[in-house]
């Protein structure tokens, strides 16, 4: 009988399944829609396990070879998640407040299950076979919709005492203006986001790769990178010196070894990447050839490798 571990990336669109061996190899890959065709599992904590549960019990059971058994679960979830009692205390864009996921899931899978924050499990999965591989002290971001960071101390992911370590996208920066949709003014993900990012281009008169005079999205602003724009290079440069000024305080407080920048407004690569690792060996002239500034390297298999690990330490 071949022991296998499931690894689950709960998104706010897609759900992906991955089940590994215990060799931690991925055998195979599930995609499935998190809230259904017409949003019919918004809010239903309940129907949304039922319906992954069974997705994950079959999949085991068509895996060629050796008959096969789960024995432990990980997720991935994005919003406010306590990994002690594995309860999800807030998460937006699946309509869930204080659902006890870890057990629910639990019963129904009859194996451990264990939860973390996306971006903590995003960060697992750099940590143990991307970027970060081999590092004991790291932050790693992931910036997309919004803006997310998780930090490493000596091999280890920070939670803090609330489980909100690493939201510097709520950081106020000065002179910032923007209301942002926690409520506050000015928060960095005003600016470092896709959101923002395509609003800075909408306003520099930046055109919509596809769709001529449409609002151009983060991707086709790192397109017109690609091609050298100095508008849309001013604008990634721009983004990256505000998320720069942020990562000093915290290169200064925490000393990492490494900074890993996944999703999609890092896809731009080095016209965003270069100008926050100028700035911060400009202010750490000793951390020169030191601490390394670099984009994910997993991609979308960052969050499974990592959920597969919540499951594989559990
Ligand atoms: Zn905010």
């Amino acid at each position: 009988m071949s022991r296998i571990y499931a690894g689950v990336d709960v998104g706010g669109t897609g759900t992906v399944i991955g089940l590994f061996d215990e060799q931690r190899h991925l055998l195979v890959k599930v995609q499935l829609d998190t809230l259904g065709s017409n949003r019919e599992r918004f809010g239903n904590a309940d129907a949304y396990t039922r319906m992954v549960a069974q997705h994950i019990r079959d999949a085991v059971a068509r895996l060629p070879g050796d008959p096969a058994t789960l024995v432990a679960a990980g997720f991935g979830i994005p919003g406010q998640v306590n990994p002690e009692d594995g309860v999800v205390s807030d998460a937006t864009n699946l309509g869930w407040r204080h659902v006890p996921f870890a057990w629910m899931m639990g019963d129904l899978l009859q194996v451990p299950v264990r939860i973390d924050h996306d971006v903590r499990t995003f960060a697992k999965g750099e940590l143990m076979a991307g970027a970060a591989q081999g590092r004991s002290h790291a932050i790693c971001l992931t910036i997309g919709t919004g803006i997310a960071a998780a930090i490493a101390i000596d091999g280890k992911l920070v939670r803090g005492g609330h489980n909100l370590a690493g939201e510097i996208g709520h950081d106020v920066v000065t002179g910032l203006t923007r209301q942002c949709p926690c409520g506050k003014i000015g928060c960095l993900e005003t600016v470092v986001s896709g959101p923002g990012i395509s609003r800075l281009a909408a306003a520099a008169g930046l055109t919509s790769w596809q769709n001529e005079g449409g609002i151009p999205t983060a991707e086709d602003v790192a397109r017109h990178c690609s091609d050298l724009n100095e508008q849309a290079l001013g604008i990634y440069r721009y983004a990256a010196e505000l998320l720069a000024e942020k990562l000093e305080t915290a290169v200064a407080l925490l000393d990492p070894e490494v900074i890993v920048i996944g999703g999609g407004v890092a896809k731009a690569g080095e016209p965003f990447l270069g100008p926050i690792r100028e700035r911060l060996h400009d202010r750490f002239p000793w951390l020169r050839g030191k601490l390394s500034v670099m984009h994910a390297e997993l991609g979308d298999e960052a969050a499974l490798i990592g959920a597969f690990h919540h499951a594989y330490e559990a």
